[in-house]
């Protein structure tokens, strides 16, 4: 059994809904089992600053439904520096947390990672992006969430698309992954995706255009991935305008609104599962792992290789996508 008397809980990195309810749950889970619990504001940033208070199961009233963080978020520079790791090391021994549970996407488990080596400190880590972008668990804290937003949003664009003769490219987020744009595509109907994983090997646009796009549709939907390598959805346009010009091109960016709103109930259910795993990790003394879902069991993943891999995306998806919107 582990001898952890107080564990230290932190989200960082971009927001995702979900996030409070694993902060619920990893709170609630380790007072049960006999620890105390502090909760750090804005990050890795809170370690430096030691905006840092102690949770009882009353701090995290109220918040399961609640998009955002209680704790806040933050970038935080000095953490990737040797002094700044240094004095988040000297805050957590002054606070007697003996151990962390980080929230966030890549960037906050590379950090983790990072810390959990130079200090030999254990850390259990959750994957909260809506991103979905991390290798070894079927879905992230907030993915879910930010799929329904997209597919609503999709959903009203397509009325007024569907008024005009229109084809109109819609920007979702993903950090270099098509996970919510290829879902996204299937689940609100729209013609195409143009995710980075194929856009690195076809031309994805041309493709569409030439055998995609069925002229007797009067309105086109296209799911468009931010990354450098689609050149997100205004860069699509531009060439379309220029390659392609009798088409009337519209696009629209759906940017933070994705973030935003009550988590689904999966993504609750998750983010409960995963916080409360994340306690009987430390439990049995496992450490420097992320909590993962796959096939709806929990499993531990190391920080290596949750961070290493990229995530595939499954190409099925593709060929589902292109049938049911002929
Ligand atoms: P996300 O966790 O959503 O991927 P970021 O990439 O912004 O978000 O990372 C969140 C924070 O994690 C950073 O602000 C920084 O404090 C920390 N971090 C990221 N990369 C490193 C690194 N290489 N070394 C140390 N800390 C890091």
């Amino acid at each position: 059994m582990s001898t952890f008397k107080c564990i230290g809980i932190l989200t960082s990195g971009g927001d995702a809904p979900g996030m409070n309810a694993a902060i619920r749950a990893v709170t609630r889970s380790a007072i049960y089992n006999g620890m105390k619990v502090k909760g750090i504001y804005r990050g890795y940033k809170g370690l430096i600053t030691g905006e840092i208070e102690e949770f009882k199961t009353q701090n995290v009233s109220n918040i399961i439904q609640r998009g955002g963080t209680i704790l806040k978020t933050a970038r935080c520079l000095e953490f990737k520096t040797p002094e700044g790791r240094k004095q988040a090391f000297e805050t957590l021994q002054k606070e007697e947390i003996d151990a962390l549970v980080t929230i966030g996407g890549d960037g906050t488990l590379t950090g983790a990672r990072i810390f959990a080596q130079e200090f030999n400190y254990p850390i259990v880590g959750l994957p909260g992006t809506i991103d979905n972008d991390l290798f070894g668990t079927d879905v992230t804290i907030g993915y879910d969430t930010a799929l329904n937003t997209i597919m609503e949003c999709v959903d009203k664009i397509r009325d007024t698309a569907s008024s005009h003769d229109r084809l109109f490219f819609i920007e979702v987020m993903g950090r270099d992954a098509g996970f919510l744009a290829l879902n996204g595509a299937i689940a609100s109907g729209a013609e195409a995706a143009i995710i980075p994983e194929i856009s690195k090997e076809q031309d994805q646009l041309s493709d569409m255009i030439e055998f995609g796009l069925r002229t007797s549709k009067n309105s086109s939907i296209v799911l468009v991935a931010e990354s450098e390598v689609t050149q997100g959805a205004i860069g699509v346009a531009e060439r379309v305008k220029k390659e392609y010009p009798n088409f009337d091109v519209r696009v629209t960016i759906l940017g933070h609104l994705q973030r935003g709103g009550s988590p689904s109930a999966q993504d609750r259910i998750m983010a409960t599962r995963m916080g409360v795993a994340a306690i009987d990790a430390l439990l049995e003394d496992q450490r420097n792992v992320m909590i993962g879902i796959q096939n709806e069991q929990i499993v531990y993943v190391p920080f290596s290789k949750a961070i290493r891999n990229e995530k595939p995306i499954n190409r099925d998806l593709l060929n589902i996508l292109h049938i049911s919107s002929i």
